[in-house]
Parts: C-alpha cells; structure tokens; sequence
C-alpha cells in the first residue's frame, strides 16, 4: 500500500505537525511503501524569499529526520523536484469546480484572519489532490484540518474517472483520534500562519516563554478546573501516560493547583519527549551533503512513480505524446 503526506515548509515543525502527522509518518514507514515531501510550491503562497524557502526545506528536511523518519524506508523528496505534479494540478484543474474550491475551509479560514488569498491559496486543494494522486497513493495521514482536502482529491479522482475512465486511485485519509486537532497557545488550532505554534527544536528557554504564555481561563489557583476545556491539559496529554494524564486531571478537578505549575509540566515533559530527536538534529545539521543526497535520491524514486501515472493521466484525456 503506498502511503503518502506532504507538509510545508513555511516554518519550523510545531508540536501540531508532528502529533497530529509526522508521528504517524514514522509509524507507517516501516510496513507500507512511503512517500513523504516537503511542499515547497504549496509554501510559495506564503514565503516570498528565496534563500529563506531553501533554508526552510533544509530545516524541515533535517527535523524530519531528526525525529525518525528513515530514508531507508521511505522516500523523502521535495516538492518542486517533480515538475510533473503542475501538470497534472493544470489538467485536475480543468475539472474542478469554483463551488468545490470555495467550500474548502483552509482557504475560508485563512480568508477569515485576513491573510491575503491569491489564486494560489484558492487552488491549494488541486495542488494537494495532484501531490496525492501521482504517485497512485492509497493512505494519507493528516491532521484534523487536512481531511476535506482528502475529500477533494476523491472528488477529483472520481470526476477525473467518470469523464475519461478508470485512471486515478481514490485515497482515504488517516487521522489520529488523540492528536488531529493540537492547540496552539491561544488555543485555536496550533499553525504556522496563525503565530500560535510551540516549536518543536526551539531553544528550551524560549519554548518555555511560550509554554507559559499559553491561553487559559482566569480560575484562581484554589478554584476546580477543568482538564477536558484546557489547553494546557490538552498539550500535557501528548506527552504523558495514561497514569500521569489521570493524575494531573484529578488535581485539576481538586483545586489549589495552579496553570503555571500545569505549564511547568508540559515544559519539561516536552523536553524530555523530544530530547534525543534534538541531540540527532545537531548531528545530522552537521552534515548538509547528507541530507542533499537523500533528498536528490528520494526525487528520482519519487519522479519515476511520477512519471508513470502522468503518462496514464495524459494518455487518457489525449494529451502529449504517449498512445
Ligand atoms: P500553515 O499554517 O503554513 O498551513 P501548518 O502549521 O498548518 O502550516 P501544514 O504544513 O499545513 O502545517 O500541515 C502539515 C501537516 O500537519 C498536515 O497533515 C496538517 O494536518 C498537520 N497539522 C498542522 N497543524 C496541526 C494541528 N494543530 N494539529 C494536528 N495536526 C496538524
Ligand atoms: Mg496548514
């Protein structure tokens, strides 16, 4: 089964990203046959630097892994190294409605908080529905946020089916029940545009600024709170066991504890979760040829795939040179 996910390197990875989608790209990469790219041409419509868009792709290429991706088994490339996903968005967008496009929240969201919306940012969902269906992808592992845009892409599919006959594979999305929505310090959902976000290799004391800067209610510290309308209490239950996610509810439910003790909390059990994964990055930061060369490696896998299924694309709408 071909697994694939993209992610966008339009900032470093927060604790969002890597509960609500890269944990669960390293889970599936050892069984399935994984694609994994980082989405450079999705976060053109927010960077506008150059060199700032190419450092960011090495950054995001390094934290992923840092935090277990293997390139032994699965294949991790950029975006942009694969013209053949733009031509395949151009014929998908040929058969995409304006009503399905103006329906996808992201863009509705985006719209809402004011960033400005180019035709970019409207035709995202095309872009994403032609990442997915080049490489005849089965799985998609996304967070919460992701999962309409997996619909459009079946949508697509199965117009693209209808119109010129079985060529396409629908995919399901994959979300995971605990973390598909992870907070961020306001508590709206955690994103790199929203300016809410923890990052996950931030230096320990300025993640601290931000654990501590999150959002909650004005209980005093005597007073009952509760753990299932908290932030803070939803950020702890990522990195903590059952036993200690019981322990730190019923002392909230008690009284007499404090959010910044609970914050405190969070901090430590943060970098204590993701202490090795900082000691790799330093390592693998250390090396650039490396990662260059797994991801020049993962763009030939990537690109052969890619290949095949435009020729089938073009082959069935008459286009280009393949019979
Ligand atoms: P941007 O604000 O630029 O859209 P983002 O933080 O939303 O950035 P993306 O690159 O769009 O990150 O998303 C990468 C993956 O992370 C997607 O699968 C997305 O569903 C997931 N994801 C992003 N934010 C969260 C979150 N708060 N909780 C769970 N999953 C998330
Ligand atoms: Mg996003």
């Amino acid at each position: 089964m071909r697994v694939l996910s993209g992610i966008q390197p339009t900032g470093r990875f927060h604790w969002g990203n890597y509960f609500g989608a890269i944990k669960q790209y390293i889970d599936l990469q050892d069984n399935e046959q994984a694609f994994y790219f980082i989405a450079d041409l999705h976060a053109l419509t927010t960077i506008r630097d150059a060199e700032q868009l190419k450092q960011n792709t090495i950054d995001a290429a390094l934290d992923l892994l840092a935090l277990g991706l293997d390139p032994k088994q699965a294949t991790l490339f950029r975006q942009s190294d694969i013209p053949e996903v733009t031509s395949l968005t151009w014929i998908l967008m040929t058969i995409t409605q304006m009503s399905l496009l103006e329906k996808c929240h992201a863009y509705k969201d985006k719209k809402a908080k004011g960033i400005a919306a180019d035709a970019g940012l409207f035709t995202y969902p095309v872009l994403m529905a032609a990442d997915i269906l080049l490489y005849d992808s089965d799985l998609v592992p996304v967070g919460q946020d992701q999962v309409q845009h997996i619909e459009v892409t079946r949508d697509l599919a199965q117009r693209f089916n209808m119109l010129f006959g079985e060529t396409l594979i629908q995919p399901n999305s994959r979300t995971l029940d605990t973390s598909a929505k992870v907070p961020g310090t306001d508590g709206e959902k955690m994103s790199k545009s929203y300016g809410n976000v923890i990052e996950i290799f931030e230096t320990p004391k300025k993640q601290r600024k931000k654990v501590m800067s999150i959002k909650t209610d004005s209980a005093a510290l005597e007073d009952p709170k509760d753990p299932d309308n908290c932030a803070v209490f939803a950020l702890y239950q990522l990195f903590a066991d059952e036993a200690q996610q019981a322990a730190l509810a019923d002392r909230y439910r008690a009284g007499g504890m404090g959010y910044g003790e609970a914050k405190q909390a969070v901090h430590e059990a943060a970098l204590e979760y993701f202490g090795e994964a900082r000691e790799r990055r330093e390592q693998l930061a250390a090396d650039p040829d490396t990662v260059h060369d797994i991801l020049a490696e993962g763009a030939r896998k990537a690109r052969e795939k890619g290949k095949e299924v435009l020729d089938r694309v073009q082959a069935a709408c008459g286009l280009g040179t393949v019979p």
